[in-house]
């Protein structure tokens, strides 16, 4: 851990707020269900302008689901409970709304869509975002090279198809870089370190964390199976979920006893 900075107080670029200024990001008892069967049993966490969270859970715990839930999928039925983006509940809104709003999520397994270039989808993702439907392909190809330069990347990458042949790091960047465009208030990124070596882990911390640099005010929900990705980003709280519920909330210490004695140590304190 010794590259990370330390959590919490201190961290450059934290946003002052006012004490009473609503979280980015808030849960507040949520129930998620797919058709009959409830996958989330009442999960909440508030995550603060400038904060970064990581929710932690082994497979099958409802990572995803969360993550889908949030998204607005409508696979994934919120049966009670709210979602709400700086105290606005947003439960009711669609995928693009909460977009517009400024709530980016990064999906576990990003789709090729064939034929539709980066920078192209990056043109519609930020038309969405922005509100604007004609924003000139030189327009958006100007701000995506500011952020490709920014983030080490490849403009050659801008004119290849979303995702076809993309490695692993290569569409894990792509995430970053989206995120980046957006500006959004609040970003959700599920399972960003799987599936990548330790190289493209450290490339994906770091473009994370440029892009808090410039958003101090971003909030942060990173969802995640593994402890690593933990060695390159400071999370102000960690969130451990078991079974559609989260069954401790804590410091990165959390996150250490998870690495030493793996999730059966929450799943006795649950069943005690
Ligand atoms: P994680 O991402 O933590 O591995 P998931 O949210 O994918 O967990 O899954 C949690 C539970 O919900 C699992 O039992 C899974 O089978 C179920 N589930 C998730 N999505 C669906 C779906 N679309 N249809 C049916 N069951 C689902
Ligand atoms: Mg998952």
């Amino acid at each position: 851990m010794s590259s990370a900075p330390e959590p919490g107080d201190g961290r450059p670029g934290a946003a002052p707020e006012a004490p009473d200024s609503p979280p980015a990001l808030e849960i507040d008892d949520l129930h998620v269900a797919v058709g009959e069967r409830e996958i989330l049993h009442g999960l909440g966490l508030a995550v603060a302008p400038g904060e970064l969270h990581v929710l932690m859970g082994p497979n099958g715990s409802g990572k995803s689901t969360l993550a889908n839930a949030l998204l607005a999928n409508p696979t994934y039925t919120v049966t009670s409970g709210a979602i709400r983006l700086h105290g606005d509940d947003v439960t009711a809104l669609s995928t693009d709304q909460r977009a517009a709003r400024g709530m980016f999520l990064g999906f576990q397994h990003p789709e090729a869509i064939p034929g539709v270039s980066v920078l192209n989808f990056l043109r519609q993702a930020l038309a969405v975002r922005k509100g604007i439907p004609d924003l000139s392909v030189l327009e958006v190809r100007l701000s995506v090279m500011d952020w490709t330069a920014r983030l080490g990347m490849d403009d050659a990458f801008l004119s290849r198809y979303l995702n076809e042949g993309f490695s692993g790091g290569e569409k894990k960047r792509n995430e970053v870089l989206q995120m980046a465009l957006m500006e959004p208030e609040v970003a959700v990124l599920d399972e960003t370190d799987s599936g990548l070596d330790v190289d493209a882990l450290r490339v994906v911390a770091h473009g994370v964390q440029t892009v808090r640099d410039t958003r101090p005010h971003m909030g942060i929900l990173l969802i995640t199976h593994y402890q690593r990705i933990l060695d390159h980003l400071a999370p102000d709280a960690v969130h451990v979920l078991l079974d559609g519920r989260i069954v401790a909330s804590g410091g990165v210490e959390l996150a250490e006893t998870l690495e030493a004695e793996g999730f059966d140590a929450f799943r006795a304190g649950a069943a005690a």
